[in-house]
């Protein structure tokens, strides 16, 4: 048995039957992360997305998940209010079977980081309908092993698009360049 140790769980409670479907959250996740930050704002960099069923007042936001190389061999139906919904509508993950959750220039994978540095995630201050709830808990877990970090995840989904030996290539072309 490894050591144990505390860990803050940071959660969103949503609740989706509150959500107007404004698309706020939407708005300042995209320009918090924007390059400088809030030089821009475009929902497809978001790391929120809003599922919108305008004719039935049906909105559900979903947060940004992990990275996955391949689809799911399985796939789920949602069947709400006697509507069926899109077998990926609401997953979180960052998938090659749709363009969700991708960084639209690069195409390389979003997830959300709880605004990393922010007191409190900034689509749960934004949500002025309080359908998103921040919340925060201790756990006792076992000592893990360090999550990779968001380039590394990246560099992930380059080598699984591209073949390592193509951006090894890259690199070294890229750092003559900026030597030369
Ligand atoms: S800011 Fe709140 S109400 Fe507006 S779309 Fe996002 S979750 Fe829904
Ligand atoms: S917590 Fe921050 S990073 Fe995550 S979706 Fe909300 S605004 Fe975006």
């Amino acid at each position: 048995m490894g050591e144990k140790k505390t860990k803050i769980v940071k959660t969103i409670k949503i609740n989706a039957d509150e959500c107007n479907g404004c698309r706020a959250c939407e708005v300042i996740c995209s320009a918090f992360h924007a390059t400088p930050k809030y030089s821009s704002n475009n929902p497809a960099r978001s790391r929120i997305r809003v599922i919108r069923d305008p004719l039935r007042d049906m909105y559900v936001p979903v947060y940004a998940g992990e990275y996955t190389p391949a689809e799911c061999m399985g796939r789920d139906k949602y069947v709400i209010d006697g509507k069926e919904y899109d077998e990926c509508a609401f997953c979180r993950a960052s998938c090659p079977s749709r363009d969700i959750f991708k960084e639209p220039d690069s195409g390389l994978p979003l997830k959300c980081d709880m605004c990393e540095g922010e007191d409190e995630p900034l689509c749960v201050k934004w949500c002025l309908v309080d359908a998103l709830v921040y919340e925060e808990r201790e756990e006792e877990v076992e000592e893990e092993e360090e999550q990779p970090d968001e380039m590394e995840i990246g560099l992930e989904a380059l080598a699984d698009k591209y073949g390592m030996d193509k951006i090894m290539e890259t690199l070294a072309r890229m750092s003559e360049s900026k030597e030369g």
